[in-house]
């Protein structure tokens, strides 16, 4: 096992466009890091230095604090995994997973213990004499990781390794990957586009955005305190609620014409920020808005329900406030119909506020 650092890593690549900018992260030995952001963001370029298929621009990047800058890629004993995971169509399964130690001149003994060891870990034992096109698209990809792990590296980076792969397969291959990963105590470095695949398999999650790093974090931390309203609504599904609202003269947030209390905290962060009287960014998750049928109460606030989606054990509502489209999420799924007249009310617990200049969070004081 081994860890990894990376200090101000920046990457411009020779035509002026500047990928990454100041990457800051201490990868724990054993640990399983994801980063993940919408693409473009740099994460395959921030896997591809620390791989040493690119140039870092400045910064230093080491593993077990030796500084592997210019090492070059073969010598930093680092697996990696595609999304193209091409394998050698001529080769059987066997002989796709021991070509890497074949190439290092490796004790044939030890590369057939290492083959057998890991189709053994991996289910692939009844398949090692196939060939590729013989295989399921699962067994494919395991046959990938298969190639990385006989090596034993001192680090795995993974570039969206199941991308590929149909929904089903992908969710039983995630579940696969964090239990393998758990079982070889590796350290890990796993890019994604997809949040819900960072929460379920990272232990700390790094968020990305335009090359810049959002918030590092556990999937509890990102999720339940994130640092800006880009992490909050890029974490989660549906995706949190957020818009732009005044904050009264009296330190209330004005929502469709009337007041709507906030809880001390909350108001004395914005009192001390002297956000009083301007504008600010409310977010709330569609789990925090309570909504029913309108029956006659008249605190809250009412609007229509413009869509309903059923979801199995819950169901979405969407509807309309000022002119923004909210998502509710209910669970009792009788409650409200489309077109309905609604009363909602936001549980002022799960109340997120966020500057709306910068998209920092204004904190609530506890
Ligand atoms: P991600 O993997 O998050 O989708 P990438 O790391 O592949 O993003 O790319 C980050 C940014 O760097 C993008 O704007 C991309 O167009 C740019 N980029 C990637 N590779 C090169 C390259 N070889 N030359 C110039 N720009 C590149
Ligand atoms: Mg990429």
């Amino acid at each position: 096992m081994s860890f990894l650092t990376l200090v101000n890593v920046e990457k411009v690549f020779p035509n002026g466009v500047q990928a990454v900018y100041d990457f800051n992260l201490d990868v724990q030995a054993g640990e399983f890091i994801v980063l993940v952001g919408p693409s473009g963001c740099g994460k395959s370029t921030t896997l591809r230095m620390i791989a040493g298929l690119e140039e870092i621009s400045k910064g230093t990047l080491s593993i077990d604090d030796k500084v592997i800058n210019d090492m070059a890629p073969k010598d930093r004993d680092i697996a990696m995994v595609f999304q193209n995971y091409a394998l050698y169509s001529h080769m059987t399964v066997y002989h796709n997973m021991g070509f890497s130690l074949v190439l290092r001149r490796e004790n044939p003994d030890h590369i057939h213990e290492r083959v057998m060891w890991a189709a053994d870990i991996l289910g692939l034992t009844p398949y090692l004499n196939r060939k590729p096109n013989k295989l399921s698209g699962g067994q494919r990809q395991r046959v990938a990781l298969g190639r990385a792990i006989v090596r034993d590296p001192k680090i795995f980076l993974l570039d969206e390794p199941l991308s590929n792969l149909d929904a089903k397969l992908r969710s039983s291959m995630r579940k696969e990957l964090k239990s393998l990963q758990n079982r070889l105590k590796a350290t890990m470095v796993y890019v994604t586009h997809d949040q819900i695949e960072a929460l379920t398999l990272a232990d700390r999650i790094v968020i990305m955005k335009d090359g810049w790093i959002q918030q590092v974090g556990t999937p509890y931390e990102v999720y339940h305190d994130p640092q800006n309203v880009f992490v909050a609504t890029f974490m989660g599904t549906p995706p949190m609620n957020a818009f732009p609202v005044k904050v009264t003269e009296a330190g209330d947030l004005s929502l469709d014409g009337r007041p709507m209390a906030l809880n001390e905290g909350t108001r004395s962060a914005l009192k001390e920020k002297g956000l009083f009287g301007k504008e600010v960014i409310l977010g709330i998750r569609p789990e925090h808005i309570a909504v029913e049928r309108q029956n006659g109460q008249t605190d809250g606030f009412f609007s229509v329900a413009d869509l309903y989606e059923l979801l199995g054990s819950d169901a979405l509502v969407h509807f309309n406030v000022e002119g923004k489209h909210l998502i509710a999420k209910i669970e009792d799924r009788s409650s409200v119909a489309a077109h309905d007249p609604i009363r909602y009310v936001f549980d002022p617990e799960h109340l997120y506020l966020f500057e709306s200049d910068t998209g920092r969070r204004i904190h609530a004081r506890h």
